[in-house]
């Protein structure tokens, strides 16, 4: 992953041209997010002392898990460092606690404060979260602080805490997490109504991709490139090739639209950062894709300078419009809302 990044890229320019039709349209869904997070990523520092995104190794969304090679539906972007490598701050906040998790192991929690509420989910939001898991540990003083029932201040960079592999990890890293008006999976929200941070008071799983706080790339980085047409008996394939360095992809539109009028006869979504197209209420739900219709199936993340996912077009989905002269777009979207399409 290190090495002929800008030669793939080329080829990869090279390859799209006459295919794929790059858009400045924005994406409708994060546009609230995606303003928000632009007033902020350009005051933010890697929160990986010294690293640089190439350290990504996974990112936001369906996933290859390397311990298991099961599917399941990654909520951060994990940042490889040797042990003992310093973790800081992205950005100014407060303390929000500490933990140990069984699956996360160390845990620090920074919350932040929107310059200006956001609209997500329907609801007005005015803080967010950055979660630092697998920490070898965390940082004293924050430590004692936590222990103090005490919120205090950290400054942009300021270190919390040191890459580990605590929890469930099988080598160091630092999976780094952005979650939006509240700290809590809806999972617990749910098992917690009561709470000032229940269900009643959001309703929906907080994740969001955590590169919205990183400046984005001058190009989006993204591909599409169709492996096989689906037919109504046998599934269709579309790759989605992104760079391992800015790994933004967030949003996937299929449109299959009648060749005679151009009448829309089916549509899919999925969108990662607000969990369109996916069953979010539980994490055995939101780790069980729906292959019903148009789904990701990731590929594990190699060695190269890009990561591949293949968007799967089932049979059983296309046999609606089985008969029927047709038009098929799929359209991608990254995090900042730059889009990619492709037509056949
Ligand atoms: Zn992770």
């Amino acid at each position: 992953m290190r090495f002929g990044r800008t030669l793939l890229s080329a080829a990869m320019a090279l390859a799209i041209v006459g295919v794929a039709v790059p858009s400045a349209r924005v994406g409708a869904a994060t546009d609230g997010l995606a303003a928000a997070f632009t007033a902020i990523r350009g005051g933010t520092v890697w929160p990986v002392q010294g690293g640089t995104r190439d350290a990504i190794t996974s990112t936001l969304g369906p996933r290859i898990r390397a311990a298991t090679d099961a599917y399941d539906w990654h909520r951060g972007i994990d940042l490889h460092a040797p042990e003992g490598t310093p973790v800081v701050a992205a950005l100014a906040g407060e303390l929000f606690g500490v933990r140990d998790y069984a699956d996360g192991g160390l845990t620090v929690i920074l919350r932040h404060a929107f310059p200006e509420p956001v609209l997500f989910q329907g609801r007005s939001l005015t803080l967010f979260y950055t979660f630092h898991m697998h920490l070898s540990e965390i940082e004293p003083a924050l430590a004692a602080a936590a222990a103090a029932g005490e919120t205090p201040a950290v400054a942009r960079g300021e270190r919390i805490g040191r890459v580990g592999h605590t929890g469930n990890a099988l080598s160091d890293h630092l999976h780094w997490e952005l979650r939006v008006g509240t700290p809590y999976s809806l999972e617990w929200q749910l098992a917690n109504p009561g709470s000032r941070y229940g269900a009643d008071a959001f309703g929906f799983d907080p994740h969001v991709h955590p590169m919205l706080l990183v400046p984005p790339p001058s190009s989006h980085g993204m591909s599409l490139s169709v492996t096989t047409k689906p037919t109504p008996t046998a599934d269709g394939l579309v790759r989605i090739a992104t760079s391992d360095d800015d790994p933004l992809l967030d949003r996937v539109e299929v449109r299959v639209v009648r060749r005679s009028d151009g009448r829309l006869l089916q549509g899919h979504t999925l969108d990662l950062d607000e969990r369109i197209g996916y069953d979010a209420r539980t994490t055995a739900a939101l780790d069980t894709p729906d292959t019903s219709r148009p789904w990701l199936s990731p590929v594990p993340f190699g060695s190269t300078s890009t990561w591949t996912t293949a968007l799967v077009l089932p049979a059983s989905w296309w046999s609606g419009v089985a008969g029927v002269r047709v038009r098929t777009t799929v359209r991608i979207v990254d995090a900042w809302g730059r889009s990619t399409s492709i037509s056949w």
